[in-house]
This record gives C-alpha cells, sequence and structure tokens, in this order.
C-alpha cells in the first residue's frame, strides 16, 4: 500500500464514522445505516485474491479453501459489477450486530498495535525504573523496533539469576498473543509491592518478554488484512512475508509438511535459515542470554506444545517436559474452566520445521513452549478473539505462567546447592545431518 491508499483508507474509515454518527442522530428513521450485513466466501485463487486486495473490504478470514468476507450492500454490488463469484455464508454465523461491525473492523480496539505498544511499555519503564528496563533487541524490515521488556530486581544490573523468555506475536493476526505476555509484564510489576509471590520471584530471577517479534505484519493485519500471518518481506517472485515461525535454524525445510518452499505460502520458510531480522533478533538475543525455560505464545487451538515440531518422534527427556506441561495445564483449568490440551507439538497439532521452539530447545535443551491461546477451533472464533477474551485468556495464562519462572528458579538453585547434579535439561538428539537438505 502506498501513502495515497493509505490515506483514502484513512478518510474511509473516519468518513464511516462520521456518517455513522450523523444517521443516528439526525435521521434514525432511514434505513441506510440499517443495510444488511453479509457475510459472503469467495474461493481463494491468486488471481481473484489480487483483484479482492485492491477493494476496500472486510476480509475476515479463510477457511476450507475460501476466504470469509464481511459485506454490506454496496460491496456486493461491487462484486456483482466484476461478476466476481461469491455465495452467501451468513447462515454458518451467530445474527451479526451493528454495534459490533463498527467496534471490531478496521480498528485495533482493546489490542495494542506497534505504537500503542511502545507507549504502554515506555510508561512501564517510567513508572517502574528499579524493576523493568526496555531493550531493542532488532529492527525489521520496514524500520520498526523488536523491544525486549525486561523485569527484575535491580533491573540494571545483569545478576546471577535464572532467566526466563516470553515471546508474542510471530504471526501478525494471532493478536491476543501480544496481549498475554504484555498484561504478564504488567502483573508482575503492578503488584510487586503487595504481592510476596510476585515480589519473590521478580527478586530472584531475570523475566525477559518480547510482546510483539513482528510488528511489521500486526500493522499490516490492522490496517490492510486482518488475516495476515507473515512479516512483510518482498520475496524473489513479487509475493510478500516469510513465516517467522518456519525461519529459524533447527530443521530449517526439513520436509515440505512443516514448511513451504512457495514464497506466496503462508507458511513460506524463506530463502534460509534466519534470513529474516526476527529471528536473527531472536537468535542473537538467546545466545548472549542463559535462558531457563521459554513459553511462546500463538492462537488458536488451546494447546501447551512442546519440541518437537518438525518431527512426531519424542525428545530424549520427554517426561520433563510433559510433566511441566501437565502442571500447567492443571493450573490454568480452574481460573475460567477451560482445558488446555498438551503433547508434544508434532504428534499433537501439526507438523511444523524451524519454528521457535525447536531452534531453543535445540540450542539450550531448556524447556520451551509455545502456548495455542483459545480458541480450541474456528467455528469459536478462530483468529479472531473478541476484545472480552483478553481478561480471561490472561488469567487463566498468569498462573502457568508464574509456574515456569518458579520452577526456572528452583531447579536453578537446586543445580547451585549441589554443582556436581546438572540442571534438569533435556539432552538433545542429534539430527541426521542428510536429513536437513531435503
Ligand atoms: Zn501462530
Amino acid at each position: 500500500m502506498n501513502v495515497r491508499e493509505r490515506k483514502m483508507k484513512a478518510r474511509t474509515i473516519i468518513l464511516a464514522f462520521v456518517l455513522l454518527a450523523l444517521s443516528s442522530l439526525i435521521l434514525p428513521a432511514l434505513d441506510e445505516d440499517k443495510a444488511p450485513l453479509n457475510i459472503i466466501s469467495v474461493e481463494k485463487n491468486s488471481s481473484l485474491e489480487k483483484k479482492l486486495r485492491s477493494m476496500d473490504l472486510d476480509l475476515l478470514f479463510e477457511w476450507e479453501g475460501r476466504i470469509f468476507i464481511l459485506a454490506r450492500d454496496p460491496d456486493l454490488l461491487a462484486l456483482d459489477k466484476l461478476n466476481f463469484p461469491y455465495t452467501y455464508e451468513n447462515h454458518r454465523f451467530p445474527p451479526l450486530h451493528q454495534d459490533r461491525f463498527y467496534a471490531q473492523t478496521n480498528l485495533n480496539g482493546a489490542y495494542h498495535s506497534y505504537k500503542e505498544l511502545e507507549t504502554d511499555l515506555q510508561a512501564l519503564e517510567r513508572f517502574y525504573p528499579q524493576l523493568a528496563r526496555i531493550f531493542t533487541i532488532g529492527t525489521t524490515l520496514e524500520n520498526r523496533k523488536i523491544y525486549a521488556l525486561k523485569i527484575s530486581a535491580n533491573v540494571s544490573q545483569d545478576e546471577n539469576e535464572p532467566e526466563v523468555l516470553f515471546l508474542g506475536c510471530h504471526h501478525a493476526r494471532e493478536w491476543i498473543s501480544v496481549e498475554v505476555p504484555f498484561l504478564l509484564a504488567k502483573h508482575l510489576l503492578e503488584n510487586y509491592a503487595f504481592n510476596a509471590d510476585v515480589r519473590r520471584i521478580v527478586n530472584q530471577s531475570e523475566i525477559w518478554i518480547v510482546p510483539m517479534l513482528n510488528p511489521d505484519g500486526l500493522e499490516y493485519s490492522i490496517h490492510y488484512y486482518r488475516y495476515w500471518r507473515k512479516n512483510r518481506r518482498l520475496n524473489a517472485d513479487g509475493s510478500y512475508g516469510v513465516d517467522i515461525n518456519r525461519n529459524y535454524g533447527y530443521a530449517w525445510g526439513y520436509d515440505d509438511n512443516g514448511s513451504s518452499p512457495e514464497p506466496a505460502a503462508d507458511v513460506y520458510r524463506g530463502s534460509a535459515p534466519f534470513s529474516e531480522p526476527e529471528t536473527r533478533a531472536i537468535r542473537d538475543f538467546v545466545q548472549q542470554k542463559h535462558f531457563r525455560a521459554m513459553i511462546t505464545y500463538h492462537s488458536y487451538s488451546q494447546v501447551i506444545l512442546y519440541p518437537w515440531g518438525y518431527t512426531k518422534t519424542p525428545p530424549p527427556n520427554e517426561p520433563l517436559l510433559n510433566g511441566i506441561a501437565a502442571s500447567m495445564s492443571q493450573l490454568m483449568n480452574p481460573v475460567n474452566g477451560r482445558t488446555y490440551g498438551y503433547g508434544e507439538s508434532g504428534a499433537s497439532l501439526y507438523l511444523t520445521n524451524g519454528d521457535a521452539t525447536d531452534w531453543i530447545f535445540s540450542a539450550s535443551g531448556m524447556p520451551a513452549y509455545t502456548v495455542e491461546l483459545p480458541p480450541v477451533d474456528q467455528l469459536q472464533g478462530g483468529f479472531f478473539n473478541t476484545e472480552t477474551d483478553i481478561g480471561p485468556i490472561f488469567n487463566e495464562n498468569l498462573p502457568a505462567a508464574l509456574y515456569l519462572i518458579d520452577w526456572s528458579i528452583q531447579n536453578f538453585r537446586r543445580a547451585l546447592r549441589r554443582p556436581q547434579e546438572r540442571e534438569a535439561k533435556a539432552p538433545i538428539n542429534k539430527m541426521a545431518r542428510s536429513s536437513k537438505k531435503r
């Protein structure tokens, strides 16, 4: 999108709001503002998709090879004019409410944009200068900063304490994955003075939170295409985006099931391992630090996954990874009654190669988890959590995150007490080199 298109889009949004406000004040009887909303679907194929993106439509999501769109009468007329084939899908969804439509489309609502996150992180640093400090661990292709917030007592010092990492927003459309790690930071800082448990873990560890690894993709998802997943790399064939969570250097491109060599694909793994600034930022950061445990948040599926993603073969020392996942799931359930399944990633969900969890686990042996946040499936909303989901989803993830930090502290202390005893680590199985070339 160029600047002119951006401005036009902004003007359209503003105009829509002005019209809505005017119509409700002055013209309550007119049917215009009650123009019915429809959900339609069109076949997903690249030539149609290109045409579609040039129109100013609300693309909702993709499902079973079709793109779902929120459309008003003028949109349908425009599609008819172009002889664009579409299918009505209203019957699949609960009735649409006009106010909900205006509250949640084209805008990110209660979810953070890049700028909003930057402002909020700066506020946390300003309010809690002894406990919070912002670091920039990388810069994206569109020149946005990848922020890491460190939380610890004596935050300006690098103390001999276990470090724990929380990541959010590898994938642009998974907005809830920004909110959970951000709210974890906020919770730790706001409760430090009042809650002895929080104070203890903040005193005894160094917690690193990277809530928005993919700000370029996220901004694109907010302003242009809600369903966008990848970063905004311009690929050699003219398509956009590399799937950051297929670009890490362990088992990268292991097969074409767990990632794709096709640049236009949603799971395109990039031209080489760590070809992207986002994955390089995490690689360099993790190599400088000495992390003991990690969670990377995604959505959706409501599961806790541990390595491996690239194969269904279980990792060595799986009982440790499985036991921690089971404890986290047990702690999450009573909060809202939701059950998070757990298991090895490749065997439980689907195969992924070149993802963050496999690489971090391979590099250090530390317990590393992908938490796929609710809902459980597409029919419950898929990637599109509502604003009111943020609180409950964070609340149920909080005890699991605190548990993992505490586990890291206890494991670290055990190792300090008995230096001859190795820390609980999952030894790495060596992948056959030849298989990497596939
Ligand atoms: Zn994801």
